[in-house]
């Protein structure tokens, strides 16, 4: 049995719950319930808050888990990682008053900024030469300066609007982040092997959520140049259509370029082209 630790409830909490059951792992959540158990797969999911999971990992009561590289990285814990997980991507920044004149990050020498984040913006500054005062508060980092607490904030933003709503504008991007698996150092043989056939599901989803499988219908004349058209394709399947003349080409591609090339697939005599999600894709 491997113990997996995600987030009760926050930004983590969906997307690590639908990682898991996209590889076939059945469980019974409820909102209630602090732990539950996998009725297909040797799994138990702990729930936890986001910043107990490194610790917990680390001392072993969870053997893995799920966390923003933030909180990691924060915590000094990022030996822990094993998997980046492509969901909940956001970013730490530093933002000031709309009003107030910024040029650089030497205007925040001698400052008081206010972040729940120390260790990260500390790492930062040190980097960029400057110096200043960090207060550290735990939540609602935003207000901060509109209530006199704080000259700047460094705080988790993904579209900005947060800040824009609080009066404030991005200056700087102080860390980049992402949902990470994350696992203690001295598993067990046993757990160690439950932990590589729940990578081996957790690849198969990665890759299928940025393929996309492509089928589309070209005369027998194109088909020589549509082939070259399909990026990283090894060997697409070309079967003969019904109709005289014609072929049905299917094939993989990636989500990232698929839009540029379906222009370029039309233009060159592609008919019928249906684009459609992969499920599972194992190499
Ligand atoms: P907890 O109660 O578990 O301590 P929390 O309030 O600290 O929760 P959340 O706001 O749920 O945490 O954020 C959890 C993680 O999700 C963050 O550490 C970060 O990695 C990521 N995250 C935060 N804000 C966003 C966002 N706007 N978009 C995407 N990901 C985000
Ligand atoms: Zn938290």
């Amino acid at each position: 049995m491997l113990r997996i630790a995600v987030q009760k409830s926050g930004r983590l909490s969906d997307d690590s719950l639908a990682l898991i059951r996209e590889c076939g792992i059945s469980f019974i959540s409820s909102s209630l319930k602090l732990k539950t158990e996998s009725t297909n797969f040797p799994l138990e999911i702990l729930f936890l808050r986001d910043d107990d999971i490194p610790g917990y990992v680390a001392d072993g009561v969870a053997d893995i888990g799920i966390v923003g590289q933030n909180v990691l990285v924060e915590e000094g814990k990022q030996d822990l990682s094993v998997e980046e997980l492509g969901f909940s991507k956001c970013r730490l920044s530093l933002a000031v008053p709309k009003s107030a004149e910024y040029n650089s990050v030497k205007d925040l020498e001698g400052k008081n900024i206010a972040t729940s984040y120390p260790n990260l913006l500390q790492t930062y500054l040190q980097e960029q030469g400057v110096t200043a005062h960090i207060h550290t508060i735990s939540g609602s980092v935003e207000i901060a300066p509109s209530i006199g607490l704080a000259d700047a904030i460094c705080d988790i933003v993904s579209s900005g609007s947060t800040l824009i709503s609080n009066g404030l504008k991005e200056v700087e991007r102080v860390f980049k982040s992402q949902a990470v698996l994350i696992a203690n150092q001295n598993l067990s043989e046993e757990k160690k092997a439950i932990l590589e056939k729940l990578l081996f599901r957790i690849h198969a989803v990665q890759r299928a959520q940025r393929a996309k499988y492509i089928l589309l219908n070209a005369p027998n004349e194109k088909v020589d140049e549509i082939i070259s058209l399909l990026p990283g394709a090894k060997s697409p399947s070309v079967l003969p259509l019904a109709q005289e003349g014609w072929s049905s080409i299917h094939s993989v591609v990636n989500e990232d370029d698929f839009w540029e090339m379906i222009e370029r697939l039309r233009d060159a005599g592609a008919q019928g082209i249906l684009v459609v999600p992969i499920e599972k894709m194992i190499l």
